[in-house]
This record gives structure tokens, sequence and C-alpha cells, in this order.
């Protein structure tokens, strides 16, 4: 002060840097000129993207993954401008599958609409945190909304019904395990788990029934892993010795798992019987309390669009095998309504984008066993009724899943939905038929009704017609067996090899559909269809496809056997 001369007015340098940061936000007071370079700046990154498409199903050009260059990359002290960093991020886009190709069947990885794009790009544009209504508003009427939605379709009354959205079928799974913990042994939550409990699913249900009972501490161990029919739908015998064999040993029943649309092949379990047999077992053993039933449906949910679908009439026309089979699916999926719980992926067969999955409950009371006091979250959930933070394993949660699984069903409704099923049924239908007229082919899954189908090829000289029954059933085969595991692996190669190059569809291979009763596991091709852009001439050219790779596999062991 005394005596200095005031510095001359300038602007700190971190004011002009402000200043720049603040073009890269979108605007919070409304500025037209500025929503015009955002809306450009999105679009030159699918710009970008878009030059990667190609004939083939993969953006690009297949890469190598670079490590190194991953692991050694650095925080820079200056940032880059939005121009800059746009192509940079696009560029990870390259050599990534391209899901929604009609060439490509290789998983159940959905083509997400762009109705469901919208709904994962507004709430990440203003940022909604679903934990509560205060900080979600509208966007948590979205949750209930799309939640009742297909409570409602899948048989549930939605005003005893309850949902929300999480992450991933698994995390549906881990909540459908915690409430049923909860009942079986009350007050765990609270005390921790100091008695054995199990959990029972089939050996083709999803791992994360291991995830879960890992996590919930119940022991993967104790995930009791009951065997499957050849149409891969749970033995409900085995499941009820093995159900009465933990009760008499004096453990609890977390839970049953339903699996309704097995991953690998849509296998879909009898839960009519497994409800029964919860109930006779309540009743016979009079149990202190009622085994919670859960149903893994993140796939087959879809499927009860079919529910209230007229299959006579048929008004959208699809052909015998597609009727057939949606109609076989049906009489599964509309006894869903029979589970304490489901858990749905609209990620897979509902096209949204990851993470788009919701846990429904039939009874609401039931999130009150998980439910955290008020006391021990003071600063949350002041006002208003909607507060699922409350009971929710994560404390944040993004509007984007609902939003998205609520743009699907409002653009699709049934008949969409029924359209999109039906498609790619009928596409797998189509290479079903297929596979049955040609020799040296067998289809593995032939009893599953789904979009998804398995399939092996053998060498010269094999009669496919016994060769299943002999591979699965007859321990003297296992030499064969496993020669023929190396023999789709290798055409598999070689399919893989051509449709990355942009010849023929892109598959996949699965290490094992099935274990034999022997014990060895059996591999398969895997055709996953799910793209509302596969055509009839596509899914006929894969037969093609493989049989010219298998010729290959055929000379090369002939010529190239020796090394
Ligand atoms: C995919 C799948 C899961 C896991 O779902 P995520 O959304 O990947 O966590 C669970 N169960 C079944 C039957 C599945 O197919």
């Amino acid at each position: 002060m005394d005596g200095q001369q005031p510095k001359p007015q300038t602007t700190p340098q971190f004011r002009r840097v402000l200043e720049g940061l603040r073009k890269a936000f979108p605007q919070p007071i409304s500025d037209p000129v500025h929503d015009a370079y955002m809306l450009y700046s999105i679009s030159r990154a699918l710009d970008v993207v878009d030059d990667l498409k190609s004939e083939a199903p993969i953006l690009g050009s297949p890469v190598e993954l670079d490590w190194q260059a991953a692991k050694s990359s650095r925080v820079a002290d200056g940032g880059q401008t939005l121009e800059q960093v746009i192509p940079e991020l696009a560029g990870y886009l390259n050599g990534m599958i391209n899901w929604g190709h009609p060439r490509c069947q290789v998983n159940v990885v959905t083509l997400p609409s762009i109705a469901s794009i919208i709904g994962v790009l507004l709430p990440s544009v203003y940022n909604p945190n679903l934990c509560s209504e205060e900080t979600s508003r509208r966007l948590a009427e979205a949750e209930v909304r799309s939640t009742s939605m297909v409570s409602e379709m899948l048989g549930y009354d939605p005003e005893e019904a309850v949902g929300f959205f999480t992450f991933g079928g698994t995390g549906g799974v881990l909540y459908g395990l915690k409430v049923g913990l909860e009942k079986a042994i009350p007050g765990c939550m609270k005390t921790g788990l100091r008695e054995e409990a199990v959990v029972l699913a089939s050996d083709e249900s999803h791992y994360c029934g291991l995830t879960a009972t890992g996590w919930l501490g119940i022991g993967q161990d104790n995930l009791i892993q009951i065997p499957t029919h050849p149409d891969n739908s749970i033995c409900i015998d085995a499941l009820e010795s093995a159900a009465r064999d933990a009760i008499a040993s004096g453990k609890k029943i977390a839970a049953f798992i339903a699996t309704m649309g097995t991953t690998d092949a849509f296998g879909l379990d009898d839960l009519e019987s497994i409800y029964q047999l919860r109930e006779r077992l309540v009743e016979e053993l009079s149990l202190s309390y009622v085994p919670h039933i859960h149903g893994d449906a993140a796939i087959g949910w879809a499927w009860s669009v079919f529910n209230d679908y007229d299959f006579e009439k048929n008004e959208l026309e699809f052909r015998g095998r597609t009727i057939r089979a949606l109609a076989a699916a049906k009489y599964r999926i509309h006894h869903m309504h029979l589970a304490d719980s489901i858990c749905l992926d609209f990620h897979k067969t509902g096209f949204a984008p990851y993470l788009s999955s919701a846990v429904l409950f039939k009874d609401r009371q039931d999130l009150d066993l998980i439910a955290r006091n008020r006391e021990a979250m003071p600063y949350l959930y002041q006002t208003g009724d909607y507060h699922p933070g409350m009971f929710t394993l994560e404390t944040s949660r993004g509007g984007g899943g609902p939003l998205a699984a609520l743009a699907n069903l409002l653009l699709l409704g049934k008949e969409g939905l029924r359209t999109l099923l039906g498609h790619i049924v009928e596409m797998a239908e189509v290479l079903r038929e297929d596979l049955e007229s040609r020799p040296y082919f067998a289809v593995l899954n032939s009893e599953n009704v789904g979009p998804v189908t398995l399939f092996r090829v053998y060498p010269e000289g094999v009669d496919p017609f016994t060769i299943k029954e002999r591979e699965f059933t007859d321990p003297t085969f296992r030499k064969q067996l496993l020669e023929y595991n190396e023999f789709n692996r290798q055409v598999y190669q070689h399919v893989h090899e051509e449709a990355l190059a942009g010849r023929g569809v892109a598959i996949s291979q699965t290490d094992c559909y099935r274990h034999t009763d022997y014990g060895e596991p059996v591999v398969a091709l895997k055709s996953y269809v799910l793209s509302p852009f596969s055509t009839e001439a596509e899914m006929q050219s894969i037969l093609d496809r493989v049989y010219a790779a298998r010729q290959r596999v055929e000379k090369e062991q002939i010529t190239g056997g020796a090394d």
C-alpha cells in the first residue's frame, strides 16, 4: 500500500483459461449459437466413426491393442481443444465389432435405437441422480413409469410391485438374492451372516450367481448348480432333492433362481414347477420362511410381449416355424409373474445402450427388508416420497437406464417389440432350416426357441444324425469328441478371419455349450441374431462360409498336419 503503485488491471491467467473452458460445457443459459456448436461437435464425432463403417461387421479394421502405450500415458500439463479431443475419442471405436451390422451375429449385444440413445444423451447432459426424487424430479417418474409398464407386461400388478434400475442383470440377481437372504435369515443385513444359506440354480444359469453368492457372503460353494435337461432347463426332480437335502442339513434357502432364457442357448426354466415345488416345501416342512424365487429374465423378459399375442390370427404374419418358436417361449414366459423378483436387461433384448437393467419385486414391501434407516443418511431425502437411495446398493444412479428403456417402450409399443423379436427368431429359424437340410452339420440346441443357434460341423465320414447322441452320452467316444472340438475351433478361426475381412458373417464360438454326460465340454459355433438388419440372404450364406472353412481345415489336416 504505502508508496506502491497499484498494478495495472489485467485479467489473471486462470480467468483466461476459464473463459476457454466455459465453451467446453453446454451452456446453462440458453445460447442457440453455442447449442449449434455442441451439436456440431457431437455430429463430428459421429462422422469420424461413420467413416469406419464398411461391408465388414467391424468398425475400421482389426487392431492390435497397444497396452504399453495405454500404460505409459500421463496427464499433460496443458489441455487440448474439443476439436482435438474428438478424433482421439472416436479413434477408440476403431476395430470394434459393429454389433448392429447385418453380418454380425456374435453375441447378445444389441443395436440401440435412436430414441434410446437420446434417452441416454439427455440425462448425460442434465445429470439427474436417481437416488432420490429431489435430485431427479421427473426422471424418477420415468423410472416408475418404465418399470410399471414392464411389470404389467410380465404379469405383476404394478400397484403392488416396485421396480428400479441397477448395474446390469448381475445387479438384479444380487438384489433378488439379498432380499431372499433376508427372508431366510431375518436380520442378517444388520448382524451379518451367521447361518449357512444356499442358492439353487441350474448349471446353465448365468455365472453372475457366483458373483452374487460370493459378494453376499453366502459363499460360491453354496450356489448349488442343478443339472439341466437337453433343452437347457433345470431338472425339477434334481432341484427338489437338492432343496430337501439343504433343508435337512439345516441350511436355509436364500433363493431359487429360475433362468428365463439362458445366455448361450435360450433355455427356459419351468418356473411354474419351481413355484409349485417351493409351495410344497413350505407346506410340508412347515418352513418358517418362504424361500424367495428370483426370475433371471435378463434375456427372456422381452418375450412377455407375446403373452397377449393372438397366435391363431397371427396378425404380423410370421411363418409357421417362427410362430411355433414364439408360442413355445411364451408358454414358459407367461409364468414369470410367479417369481418374487425379476431382473431384465433392456441392453440385451430391449435394444437400449448399456446400462439399462431393471429389477422388479412383486411385493414392494420386500424392499423394506433391505432399507437403511433414515438417520443413517442425514443429508439426504429431506422432502418427497421417492427415495430409492434408501434401499439401493448404489448411492448415485444415473438416469440413462430408465429413460432409454422408456424411450423404447414408447417407440416400439408391443407391435414393434414383437416385430423385432419375431424377426430375429425368424432369422434363426432360417439358419436352422438350412442346417437341418445339410450333411456335416448338427444343431445342438434344437429344442430351444430363441434367436441363438449353436451348431457343430464335422469332418468327412461322420454321420450327423447319430453323432450328437453319441458325443453327449457315450464315454468311449471321448477321443472323437475332443478331436471334433478342435475341428470346430479351427473352422471357427477361418470363418472369423474371413468375416473380419468383410467376407461372410461374424459368428462366435463357445468353448463349452454343455458338458457331455461324461464330463467333457462340447465346443460349438454360435449364431446370435439380434440385429434388425439381418436378412434371410445373409443367414443362408453362413453355412456356405462354414462349409468352405471346413474344407480348408480338412485340407490343412491332410497337407499340413505334420507340424
Ligand atoms: C447377461 C445375463 C446376465 C448378466 O447381465 P449383465 O447385464 O451383463 O450384468 C444375467 N443373467 C443372464 C441370463 C444373462 O444372460
